[in-house]
């Protein structure tokens, strides 16, 4: 399967959210830490359905859907409703 890249428009209605954050600053930024889970600007479950209610949000990172530390359940949502650029 060709890995995909979301286009930037697409993108921005998206968050990468994780329930934990690394406790360093990785090239100026807190980074996530563990699973990356994607949720819906605005929405208060992850699109694999879990409540992000204390997670923590990463406005700056797009979602990798490929990425070993995305979850595979949000990646498959992800993919579903975000039209794939070729
Ligand atoms: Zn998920």
């Amino acid at each position: 399967m060709k890995p995909f890249v979301v286009p930037e428009q697409s993108r921005r209605a998206w968050v990468v959210t994780a329930p934990h954050q690394q406790p360093r600053f990785v090239g100026g930024e807190r980074a996530p830490w563990g699973t990356r889970h994607v949720r819906e600007d605005g929405a208060a479950t992850t699109a694999c359905g879990l409540p992000t209610t204390s997670w923590f949000s990463f406005w700056t990172l797009g979602f990798v859907a490929y990425d070993k530390e995305s979850c595979p359940a949000c990646a498959q949502a992800y993919a579903r409703r975000t039209p794939v650029s070729r």
